[in-house]
Order: C-alpha cells, then structure tokens, then sequence
C-alpha cells in the first residue's frame, strides 16, 4: 500500500458543504435517508450491471444495507454490498461536483435561510449530508468486479480537504459517520429504525439493524422495513404517508405531493404506473430546459433501467414524477429503442391518459390544489394544446385564464366556466390577447362587448399567442380574437338600438373621408366602430391578419 494522499474539495464542494451543514441542521435526520437511497442506487446499479456479466455478484447476490452504531466509538455505520466505487469514480463523484445544475443552484440561492433551506432539498443534497451531523466521515468502497486490493478509504473533516488511501476491502462501500458531540441519538436501534420506517420504509432492499439484546447490539440483523418496491405493494395496503415517503426520495423534494395516481394494467402487456404531481416546481425543471427533462424512471420488472421521461411523457407533462415498471420489455432495452417502441408508445399513451384523470380528478375534488396547479404549471399544460392533437379537448378544458368577469390577474376562469355565462345569441368565445395584464384589461377593443356584458377571456402569457393559434374550437364554440374582423355584434345581448347606429354613421361620412385620405398610406380602411364606448378610436385587424402581439413577437425576432 501506499501512504495516504491529500487533497482539496472543488472549490464548489466546499461552499455547498458550508451551506448544507448550516442551513440544513432542522432538518437534519434527512442525512440517512440521503445515504440509504445512495445505497440502494448502488444496489440497483450492481443488479443493472450484473445483468450482462453475472460474475460482477461474486457469489454475494443478496443485496442489502446494513446499519450499525457504536456508542462508544460515537460511530454509525451504513453498509451496503452494492457497485461501490473505484479510487477515480470517489474523485469524480465525491470530490467534485459533476452535476451541471450545481453552479446555476449556488447562484440561485438567495441568502434568505428559509427559502434556501427548502431549495437545497429540493437540489437533493445527498452524501454532504452525512456533514450535517458528522465532524469526520470515512467513506471505505470496492467497485464490482475490481480485485480485493484495489479497495479505496476516503476521509475528511468536510472542511476543505480529503484524504485518499488504497486498501483491502469488501465490494460495495460503507459509510463511517463519526458524529458530532451532541448526535447522540442516533446511536440508537430504536431510533433509527423509526427514521428507517419514516423515510426509508419503500426502499426496494433490505435495510437491516442489528438485533438489540439487553440494550447492546448483537452480531445478528434483522430487516426494518417492507424491502418490496412500494409500487409492487397492493394499493390497499399502502398509506398516504408512504405515498409521500416514497415521492419525497423519488424526487428529493422537501414538500408533499399534490397527488397521484398508481395503477397496475394487465393484459396484452403488464405494468404498473406510478405517478404524482408535485405541488410545487421542483427545482430541477428550473435547471432543465426541455431537452433534459427528468423525473420518470423506468423499471423493467423491478430494476432499474434508466429516468425515461422524454420517452415516456410528453413535454407538456414534464412535470410529473414517478416510476413505470413494466413486465414486457426486453431488460437490455436502449434509448434507442424506447424512441421507436410499440410496448412504450402504450405506455406512453397510458402515462398521459393517467396524468389526465389526474388533473382531472383535483380540478374537480380540490380547487385550492388545482389553482396552485395552474399558478405553476398551468403555461406547461398549455403546450399540450398544440402538442397532443389527440388530447386538445381535454387539456382545454383544463386551463383556467383570466377574464373580465374575474378579479385581478389570477387565472381562475375555465372555458366552460365562461360558455356557462354566454350571453343572448352569443355564439363564439371571445379573448384578446396582449403583452401583459393592464394591456389586456384596458383594451379599447374590448369596450363594446363590456358594453353588452360579453365576457372576453384576457390573454397576456407568452406562450398564449401560440397556444390559440392550435385553439380554434371547444365544446363546438369558436375561439374569435376581439382584435379581429367584424365580431358582429348586432347579434349579442339587445343588439343595440340599430336606427340610431344608422343615422350616426351617417353623419360620421364625411369625416371618415377626410380621414381615410390622410391615413390612405398607413390604413386599409377607417370605418364607424361599434366596438367602442369610452375611447375615440382603436386600431382593428382583418380577421386573418396576425395578431398586433404577434406582430410585435415577429419583429423583435429580426422578421
Ligand atoms: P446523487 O445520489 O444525487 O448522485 P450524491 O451526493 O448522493 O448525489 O452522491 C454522489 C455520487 O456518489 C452518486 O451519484 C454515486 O455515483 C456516488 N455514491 C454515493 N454513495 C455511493 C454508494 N454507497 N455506493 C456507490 N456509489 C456511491
Ligand atoms: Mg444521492
């Protein structure tokens, strides 16, 4: 062997260790769930790898996580018999920080503890956490299938630097938390197999305690929790607390789930779905554009094969999270394969069919969650009415927007909301669109309709412009823009009083003249308007010209 060598954490490391340590002491138990569900990567990833070459297993195929404490060392230790590392994977994977968001996530963090708090849970802290109750942490690994000799001991007191050091040792990795001097209680079999049944209980592997006998450890271990995907498990036989246990590890977010839905389909082919809906924005849609979506990972009777969100959801739904287990595919399936699959596109349609029922289910059960729904993802949603012909309808229906029948700008008002108000003979459905709220609201070519009490739907998103040129129709109405071509309004609510609308045009002939030849240049045509009450005049375009904010878009884009 070698002497040990030391060396310096990314500079990265060592601010996020900073703040890990200091912002997350509340909450700081989560550092076992954070090395278990580290163990039990390992695990899946060894039965993955083991899949083409069985001999990775040497003869130890039983994977497990073993916890164990010594009071008087103030050691806990978590064991597991997973891939383990090689010297250069602890380098790249604990010395440094590989994951791209990182750099984005320390400079969105805002200085304010509570908020940061709940962002560096969502960013998942994982290994660093052992820090928030470890004054040193010995991390001792063996990668599958590399000889017993090229074992590797890592250590360090987390503040800066860590050493590296060649041994001997079993395949997969345990974890030497040598705790603070006041973590005291997690030296206790009793406690950390509540925290084990609390935030670990869905863990596919067996976690396992040594057996208590007269208040000391004994030799022998016992498994603590189920040991079975949660989502094997019959439905009945699962609480909402596990639900929520499992979606928190699933997706390291701090909050619970707005809802889910989990379903086992037999027949021509068998799988089971998982799926939630977080409540609020995980953190990593902020980092991932819509390339890099995460979130839903498939399981291919019961290991794990990869995160297959792209695959198996489209990008409109690219908020859910959770995990597809399917019976039928073939476990040495590829990206490749997965893009151009009869089995999956099923699949597919299932996972979007399910998210549907969903939303659905919350719009009609649950307004307060459905509104939070819209206020952060209801502009995703919206990408479904051009995305998924098959679905517009009932994505449509779905939305909720603002109109001049709603307070402020909150959009609470659904489609069929504002059929249910129609007025008199009024046939189409009418929105006006603009670069933001006030825009809207103060529109002078809403006037006439607010004159005949005709609801007009305020379109001020950036994404709405796009989403109503795929939105002609709902429930056999029109989708017209008051922005556009004659909107016929004799035919609304009293129809006015049409004599005098007659003898005013009328009177207006010659200075409609006048005007038509200084704007000859820069108007189609000057005409008297109905549309208005309060303002002289406004600017119309033909029924099929773009819109003005289009316009504007197109412009500003160099066209
Ligand atoms: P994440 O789990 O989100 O990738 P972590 O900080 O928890 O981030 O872990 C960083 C990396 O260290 C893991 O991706 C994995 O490659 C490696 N690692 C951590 N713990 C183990 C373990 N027990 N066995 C093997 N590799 C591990
Ligand atoms: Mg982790």
């Amino acid at each position: 062997t070698t002497a040990p060598q030391t060396r310096k954490f990314e500079a990265e490391v060592a601010q996020v260790l900073h703040l890990v340590t200091h912002s997350l002491y509340s909450h700081k138990e989560i550092f076992l769930r954070e090395l278990i569900s580290n163990a039990s990567d390992a695990c899946d990833k060894l039965r993955f790898e083991a899949l083409a070459n069985p001999a990775l297993t040497e003869g130890d195929a039983e994977l497990r996580i073993d916890i164990s404490f010594d009071a008087e060392a103030r050691t806990l230790t978590l064991r597991d018999n997973g891939i383990g590392m090689s010297q250069d994977e602890v380098i790249e994977n604990i010395g440094t920080i590989a994951r791209s968001g990182t750099r984005k996530f320390l400079e969105s963090l805002s200085g304010d503890a509570r908020k940061d708090t709940q962002l560096i849970g969502q960013f998942g802290v994982g290994f660093y956490s052992a820090f928030i109750v470890a004054d040193k942490v010995t991390l001792i690994t063996r990668r599958a299938g590399n000889a017993p000799g090229e074992g590797v001991r890592w250590e360090s007191d987390g503040s800066g630097e860590y050493t590296l050091e060649a041994i001997e040792a079993p395949r997969g990795s345990s974890v030497i938390l040598h705790l603070k001097q006041d973590e005291t209680e997690f030296l206790s079999a009793w406690k950390l197999r509540d925290l084990i049944s609390k935030y670990s209980d869905h863990i596919a592997f067996p976690i396992r305690l040594p057996v208590q006998k007269d208040g000391k450890s004994t030799d022998e271990f016992e498994t603590v929790n189920h040991a079975a995907a949660l989502w094997t498990r019959p439905k009945s036989e699962l609480k909402d607390e596990d639900y929520q246990g499992f979606y928190k590890s699933l997706s390291h977010d701090f909050n619970d789930a707005a809802s889910w839905t989990h379903n086992r389909v037999e027949g021509s082919q068998s799988y089971t779905l998982l799926l939630y809906l977080p409540a609020k924005p995980p953190l990593d849609a902020m980092f991932n554009g819509r390339d890099e979506r995460k979130g839903l990972k498939l399981y291919i009777r019961r290991v794990f094969i990869m995160d297959a969100s792209e695959q198996l959801l489209p990008a409109y739904l690219r908020f859910m999270r959770g995990v597809v287990d399917s019976d039928d595919l073939p476990l040495n399936v590829s990206r490749e394969i997965l893009q151009d699959n009869r089995l999956v596109a099923q699949i597919r349609a299932a996972c979007t069919k399910r998210s549907l029922d969903l939303l659905e289910k919350l719009a009609n059960d649950d307004k307060e969650k459905f509104q939070a729904f819209i206020d952060n993802f209801g502009n995703v949603l919206k990408e479904g009415i051009a995305e998924d012909t098959a679905n517009r309808e009932r994505i449509a229906k779905l939305l909720r927007f603002a109109s001049t029948a709603s307070e402020g700008q909150a959009r609470t008002v659904s489609l069929d909301d504002y059929i249910g108000r129609m007025t008199v003979g009024q046939e189409a459905i009418y929105y006006i669109s603009a670069d933001g709220y006030g825009a809207a609201k103060g529109s002078p070519q809403i006037e006439a309709l607010r004159a005949r009490n005709v609801e007009v739907l305020l379109m001020f998103d950036r994404i709405d412009e796009w989403m109503l040129g795929y939105l002609h129709e709902y429930a056999g109405k029109k989708l017209r823009n008051v922005a556009k071509g004659d909107l016929e309004l004799d035919k609304l609510g009293d129809g006015g009083d049409k004599q005098a609308r007659e003898e005013a045009e009328k009177a207006a002939e010659p200075v409609l003249a006048k005007l038509k030849e200084l704007l000859s240049e820069r108007v189609r045509d000057v005409r008297v308007s109905q549309r208005l009450t309060d303002s002289p005049s406004c600017l119309v375009l033909d029924e099929y010209d773009m819109a003005s904010h289009m316009q504007r878009l197109m412009r500003e884009a160099g066209h």
